[in-house]
C-alpha cells in the first residue's frame, strides 16, 4: 500500500473508501483498525496531487478530505473494472500458496480472461480481490484496467417540424391555448419558429426559441399542427466536433518572442528547475492560442501531457475544435454533459497514458497525468474558474500556479484582460509578463476566401499586411453615447440614435449585429438620470441597493419581520429611504434602471419589424445543449440580431458580426463589490472584441449615463494600461487587493433574524479574538446582509475580514456552519 491509494476502510459498521496520504511506521493513536482492501491496485492520486490537495485545504481553509475528493472521479469504485488473467499454463502448487489462490488460479484457468464482476459472480461472497493481487506480485496473474471503447453510445434527439402548410398553420394561431396564457404565447413562438424554418429540426431549437417544453409540443401535434420524430447522434464528445487537421502557420514576430520565452521554459522545467508562470496578455485574436498549441506539440514530442482550461466547452467550441484538429486522436474532452462513465474513462484513459491533453473547464485541472509538463488557463480571468459551490472554495487559476508548481510542470495563464492582482505578479517580477498586442485576422488565403463568401470588394477589406503570412487588424471603434443627452433630445427609447442607425444599417446590408445587456447589477440600483450618478452609501462609498417592498407571492414566516423596502448598503449595512431629490444635482428624475433582455428584443421587433432576432441568456439556455443549437443557430446566418447576456463576452468568433451595441455600459459599476469596475471592463473589452472580426470590419457603440467613468473611457480605448493603473491607484488608497486580502465568512439561515443574531455572535467572538491576539493588521468590516440577501429561500449575512493574512486567524479553528472564502472573486 503507498500514498495515492484508494482503500476500503472499516467505519462503525460501514466499509467507507478512503485514500491512503501517509503511511507511517507508529500510529499516533493507540487503537487503529486495518485496512480492508485496495479498491483500485493503480494508485490513484500521485504525489503532486496529494501536495495539492494538502496545498488546497491550508489556502483555502477547507477540510483536506474535500480537496482530495476534487481528484478522485464520482463512482471510481462502481465503475471501474479489471480483466484478470492467468500468466500461462498452471505451475505445480505450492506449500505457499492459499486456498484462495488456488480456486482463483483454477477458475482463470479454466474460464480464461476475467472481469472482476465476472469473478465476483464465479466465486460468490469470497474477498478474492487480495489473492488476485498476490498471485499478481508473482507474475502469476496479470490485472489490466477494463475501458468502454472511446465512442459508442448512439442517442437519440427528437425533432420536430411543421405537419401542416405555413398559411394553414398562420390561421389556428389563436386557436392553440387559453387566451391570454402563458401557454398560448410559447406555442405561437414555436409555430413562427417553425414557419421559418422548413424540415425537422432538433427540438430543444424550439425550445431555445421559445422556452416552450415537450408540453407544448405534444399540444399541438394533437391539434395536427407539428410531427414529432426521431434522429440519431453520437454522444461522443469527441466524435461529434467535427474538424479538419490543420498544420501550425508560421508565427508572427510578437508570438515568436512569446513562444521563445516559454519554449525556454519548459526546458528549464525539463531540468527539474522551478519555472515561474507565464501570463500571456493578449487581446481577443491576437493569437494566443496558436502560442498554447505550440506549447501542447512541444510536450507531446517529448513524451509529456498537457492540461488546458477554457471557461466553458460549449462556449469555446472554436478553440476546443483547434485543439482538436492539430493532435487528433490525443485529446480528451471533459465537460458538464459527460455521463459519470465516460467521465470515469478520460480519467483513466490519463492515468494510463493513453492521452496527451485534456481540455475541459476547472475540474479537468486534476486529470491524473503522470507526466504532467504543461497546464494552461485559457481566458485566465474568468469567473466560472472559481468554485463557488464548495468546500471547497478555489479558484482554478492559483490552483494551477500551485499545482504547476508541486508537479514541476510550466504554467501558461492567458486573457485580454488579466485580473488585477495577476497583472500585478507580473509586473514585479513574481510570474513572467508576455504580450501579443498586435491582433491577428488570419491567414491571407482565409480572409480572400471569406470576402469572397461575403462578395466583398478586395478594396473594401480593413486589414494590413503582418509579416509572414498573418494579416492584422486593428480592434474595433468604439462610440460612446452619453444617454443623459438623448433624453434631452426627447428620444425615450432605450436605444439611442446612433445605435438605431447602425442596426439600420447592419439590416439593410445583411450583416449581424450582437447586442449587450449586462445582467448582473440590473435593476437594483438607483441613479439620476440628469447627472449620471447613482446613490452611494456615505460611510464607505458602496452603491446602495434598492430593495422593492416583499411581493405579495413571496410568504415570509409571520415572526419575521421583512427589510424595510428602501436603500441599504451591503458592506456596512447602513440603510436610508429613497431620497425624492439627487444627492448632487437636485433633480427628481432618479430612477430605478430594469430593463431585461426580452424588454430589448421586444424593442428592437418593435423598430424593426423585419429583423430575425435571438436571445441568449440564461432563460433560452436552460436546456441541455442550448448553447451551441443558438450559437450555430447565429452562426448559420439564420438570425441578424442577437440579445444577450455575460455569456456573449467569451472567446467566440462570429465573423458576420459587424455591430455590437451595448445597452447600458454602465450596469455592472453600480454593484456594491471592490471589484465592479474591474469586471465592468473586462466585460465590456470582450463584448467589444466580438466586433471586426470579419474583413468587414465592424464598430461598437457603448450607450451610458456615465460617459465619464474611467472603467468605460478605458474600454473605449482598448486601453488596458491606463485601466490597471487607475484602478491599482484606487484599491491602494481604499485597502482592497492586491494590498490587503480578504476572508469572506457567510451564514445562511430560513429566518433573517436568525442568521442575523448569528453574524453579530460571530462578529463579536472575532473582535475579541483579534483585539486579545493583538492583531492589529486585520480588520473586520461588517455584518451586513449580503447583496444577494436571499438564495435558495435562506437569508445571507456576511462578515469580512480584511488585512495581510486574515485566514491565519482562522486557520485550525474555523467557525462551523459558516461558509468560509479566502480571497472570493466577489463580495455579493
Ligand atoms: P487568441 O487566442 O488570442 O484569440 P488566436 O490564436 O485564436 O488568438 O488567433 C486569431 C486568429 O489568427 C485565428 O484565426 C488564428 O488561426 C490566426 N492566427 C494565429 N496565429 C497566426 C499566424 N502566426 N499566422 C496566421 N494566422 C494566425
Ligand atoms: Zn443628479
Ligand atoms: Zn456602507
Amino acid at each position: 500500500m503507498r500514498p495515492g491509494h484508494l482503500v476500503e476502510v472499516p467505519f462503525g459498521r460501514q466499509r467507507l473508501q478512503g485514500v491512503v496520504l501517509r503511511v507511517v511506521a507508529e500510529p499516533a493513536v493507540a487503537e487503529t483498525k486495518a485496512v480492508l482492501d485496495l479498491v483500485d491496485p493503480q494508485v490513484a492520486l500521485s504525489a503532486a496531487q496529494l501536495a495539492l490537495a494538502v496545498h488546497l485545504a491550508e489556502a483555502t481553509l477547507a477540510p483536506l478530505s474535500t480537496c482530495v475528493n476534487l481528484m478522485v472521479p464520482a463512482g471510481l469504485n462502481k465503475m471501474g473494472d479489471f480483466r484478470y488473467e492467468a500468466a500461462g499454463p498452471l505451475p505445480a502448487p505450492q506449500g505457499d500458496r492459499t486456498p484462495g489462490q488456488q480456486r482463483l488460479l483454477s477458475l482463470l484457468q479454466r474460464r480464461g480472461a476475467l472481469h472482476g464482476r465476472q469473478i465476483d459472480r464465479a466465486l460468490p461472497r469470497q474477498n478474492w480481490r487480495p489473492a488476485a493481487r498476490e498471485l499478481s506480485r508473482h507474475g502469476l496473474v496479470s490485472i489490466q484496467p477494463v475501458l468502454s471503447p472511446p465512442s459508442v453510445h448512439p442517442k437519440v434527439v427528437r425533432t420536430v417540424q411543421l405537419a401542416r402548410a405555413p398559411q394553414v398553420v398562420a390561421a389556428e394561431l389563436d386557436r392553440i391555448g387559453k387566451k391570454g396564457s402563458q401557454s398560448l404565447l410559447r406555442r405561437q413562438a414555436i409555430l413562427h419558429f417553425l414557419m421559418r424554418e422548413p424540415g425537422p429540426l432538433d427540438v430543444s431549437w424550439a425550445y431555445a426559441e421559445s422556452g416552450g417544453d415537450l408540453q407544448d409540443l405534444y399540444a399541438l401535434a394533437e391539434r395536427g399542427l407539428v410531427i414529432l420524430g426521431e434522429s440519431e447522434v453520437w454522444r461522443d464528445p469527441v466524435a461529434g466536433i467535427e474538424f479538419v487537421p490543420s498544420e501550425p502557420p508560421p508565427l508572427t514576430r510578437d508570438q515568436e518572442a512569446a513562444w521563445e520565452a516559454i519554449l525556454a521554459g519548459l526546458a528549464q522545467a525539463a531540468a527539474g528547475l522551478a519555472t515561474p508562470p507565464y501570463l500571456l496578455h493578449g487581446v481577443t485574436g491576437s493569437g494566443k492560442t496558436e502560442i498554447y498549441l505550440r506549447a501542447v506539440e512541444e510536450v507531446l514530442r517529448n513524451g509529456g501531457q498537457a492540461i488546458v482550461l477554457v471557461p466553458e466547452i460549449a462556449l469555446t467550441p472554436q478553440t476546443v475544435r483547434r485543439f482538436l484538429a492539430r493532435f487528433p486522436g490525443q485529446v480528451g474532452l471533459l465537460h458538464s454533459q459527460l455521463s459519470t462513465g465516460e467521465r470515469y474513462d478520460t480519467w483513466r484513459r490519463a492515468q494510463l497514458g493513453q492521452l496527451g491533453v485534456v481540455v475541459g473547464p476547472r475540474s479537468a485541472l486534476f486529470t491524473p497525468f503522470p507526466r504532467l509538463q504543461l497546464i494552461v488557463v485559457d481566458e485566465c480571468h474568468d469567473d466560472s474558474y472559481y468554485q463557488s459551490e464548495g468546500p471547497p472554495y478555489y479558484h482554478a487559476l492559483q490552483a494551477a500556479v500551485a499545482y504547476a508548481r508541486l508537479a514541476g510542470a510550466v504554467c501558461v495563464l492567458g486573457s485580454a484582460t488579466p485580473d488585477l492582482t495577476s497583472r500585478r505578479r507580473a509586473e514585479q517580477g513574481q510570474w513572467r509578463y508576455l504580450q501579443l498586442p498586435e491582433r491577428i485576422l488570419a491567414h491571407h488565403e482565409a480572409v480572400r476566401a471569406h470576402a469572397e463568401r461575403l462578395s466583398v470588394r478586395p478594396e473594401a477589406l480593413a486589414y494590413r499586411s503582418l509579416e509572414g503570412l498573418a494579416d492584422g487588424r486593428d480592434l474595433p471603434p468604439v462610440r460612446v453615447v452619453d444617454m443623459r443627452q438623448e433624453l434631452k433630445a426627447g428620444n425615450r427609447s432605450i436605444f439611442s440614435r446612433a445605435l438605431q442607425e447602425a442596426l439600420q444599417q447592419v439590416l439593410e446590408h445583411e450583416q449581424q449585429a450582437i447586442l449587450f445587456l449586462n445582467r448582473r447589477g440590473a435593476a437594483t440600483y438607483v441613479f439620476c438620470r440628469d447627472c449620471g450618478r447613482s446613490l452611494r452609501c456615505p460611510r464607505c462609498d458602496t452603491p446602495l441597493t434598492y430593495h422593492s417592498p416583499p411581493s405579495t407571492q413571496e410568504t415570509a414566516p409571520p415572526a419575521v419581520q421583512p427589510s424595510p423596502p428602501g436603500l441599504t448598503c451591503h458592506h456596512c449595512g447602513y440603510r436610508a429611504h429613497l431620497p425624492e431629490k439627487c444627492p448632487q444635482c437636485g433633480s427628481q428624475r432618479i430612477r430605478r434602471f430594469g430593463t431585461g433582455t426580452e424588454r430589448v428584443e421586444t424593442e428592437l421587433r418593435g423598430l424593426y419589424p423585419g429583423a430575425r432576432t435571438l436571445r441568449w441568456d440564461y432563460e433560452t439556455t436552460r436546456n441541455k445543449g442550448a448553447h451551441d443549437i443558438i450559437l450555430s443557430h447565429f452562426q448559420a446566418g439564420r438570425a441578424d440580431v442577437l440579445v444577450g447576456t455575460q455569456m456573449l463576452a467569451k472567446g467566440l468568433d462570429l465573423p458576420l458580426v459587424t455591430l455590437v451595441g451595448v445597452v447600458l455600459a454602465e450596469v455592472g459599476l453600480n454593484l456594491p463589490d471592490y471589484r465592479a469596475a474591474e469586471r465592468t471592463f473586462q466585460v465590456l473589452t470582450q463584448v467589444a472584441g466580438r466586433a471586426g472580426r470579419s474583413p468587414l470590419g465592424g464598430e461598437v457603440i457603448l450607450q451610458t449615463f456615465q460617459p465619464e467613468h474611467y472603467a468605460i473611457q478605458a474600454a473605449a480605448g482598448h486601453d488596458y494600461q491606463a485601466f490597471y493603473e487607475r484602478e491599482l491607484a484606487y484599491r491602494r488608497e481604499l485597502g482592497y487587493p492586491p494590498f490587503t486580502q480578504l476572508v469572506r465568512l457567510e451564514y445562511r439561515h430560513m429566518e433573517d433574524v436568525k442568521a442575523e443574531q448569528a453574524a453579530r455572535q460571530l462578529a463579536g467572538d472575532l473582535r475579541a479574538r483579534i483585539a486579545s491576539e493583538d492583531r492589529r493588521a486585520t480588520e473586520m468590516i461588517g455584518p451586513a446582509p449580503c447583496f444577494y440577501a436571499r438564495l435558495n429561500r435562506l437569508y445571507r449575512w456576511q462578515i469580512i475580514l480584511r488585512g495581510p493574512d486574515p485566514a491565519s486567524l482562522l486557520r485550525g479553528r474555523p467557525p462551523g456552519e459558516w461558509r468560509i472564502e479566502v480571497n472570493p472573486p466577489n463580495l455579493l
